[in-house]
Parts: C-alpha cells; structure tokens; sequence
C-alpha cells in the first residue's frame, strides 16, 4: 500500500517511534461479531490499537464504540458506508465522510480501500488528518482465519510489547 501513500504526500502513513513499536488498526467495525473478538485479543496482549469505525456500523453498534474507547482505545472515522473514492463525486464523498465523523467521532480520518482522489484529499485533508497504514495483514481475505492473531503475536514479538495509541497527530 505504499502506491497510495505515494499519491497522497500529505497523508500519514508511518509514524516516528522511539523503539521497536507498531501501531495497529483495525477498520470497518465496529462489528457485532469481529470487533468483541478483536478486543479480547488486544486485552490477552496488553495491547492498544486504533480504530476506523465506519458510521452506519457505530449507529448500529453503540455500545461496541463505547467498549472500544472504555478500553482504552484510540477511535477513527472510515466514513459513512465505505465509498469508493475514485468512483464517487467529490461532494458526495465528503459529505460520506462529515456523516461518519458525527457518527463516530474522533478525529483521524482513514479513506476507505485507500482510494480517495486528489481533490478529495484536500478537502477532508483540511478537517481531518489522513492516516493509511504501511502494512497490510490481508485478514478480510476468505480463508485468512488466524492469520490476525498471527500477526498480532509477531507484531507483539517485533515490538517487545511496546504498543502505544499514537498521538493525535496536528493538522497537517
Ligand atoms: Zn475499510
């Protein structure tokens, strides 16, 4: 996924540390059977992540987003219902992503797939700061099944435990 973080030079995609850290993040929940499972595999690790929660999944799942910040969690918006931004006009985009900031909350802004078009980028670059991710577990492909808990347990290895909620990064 460095192709996206190289047409988009305002976005964030790895963050300085000081150690042997990594960031992780979990998109499209919160999810009334992934998202429980996921967050009692981060409390078996000691582990913090972030995550891009998507609107219409948050209004459907209240009480999931409040577990996931209870737990000391950062929170991302992912936009409304997941678009496509290179197949939906610049208005119609932003207005997805307005509706799944308010839905959600949280600052930091992940586009779905990755796919958001230059003009896009600047406006919702010029509410929210933009943050796709250098690695990819690949766990949304079918037959992935453990491959997460794989990644979280070498992810945990490389890192020596050193996971942290990354900051708030300021405007860009
Ligand atoms: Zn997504």
């Amino acid at each position: 996924m460095r192709v996206a973080a190289a047409l988009l030079p305002g976005a964030i995609a790895r963050l300085p540390v000081a150690g042997r850290e990594v960031f992780l993040t979990f998109d499209d929940g919160p999810h009334p059977e992934a998202t429980p499972w996921v967050l009692d595999e981060l409390k078996q690790h000691g582990a913090k992540a972030t995550f891009f929660c998507l609107g219409k999944n948050a209004a459907e799942n209240p009480e999931l987003l409040t577990r996931i910040r209870r737990e000391g969690h950062a929170v991302g918006h992912h936009t409304w219902d997941h678009p496509n931004g290179w197949k939906t006009t610049n208005s119609a985009y932003l207005a997805n992503v307005v509706r799944g900031q308010q839905a959600v909350g949280g600052n930091l802004f992940r586009p779905p797939y990755g796919r958001i078009g230059p003009l896009q980028a600047r406006s919702v670059g010029k509410l929210f700061p933009i943050v796709l991710w250098d690695v990819l577990a690949g766990d949304f492909r079918p037959g992935a099944d453990g491959l997460l808990v794989a990644r979280l347990r070498a992810a945990e290895y490389a890192s020596r435990k050193h996971y942290r909620v990354p900051r708030q990064p300021k405007k860009l």
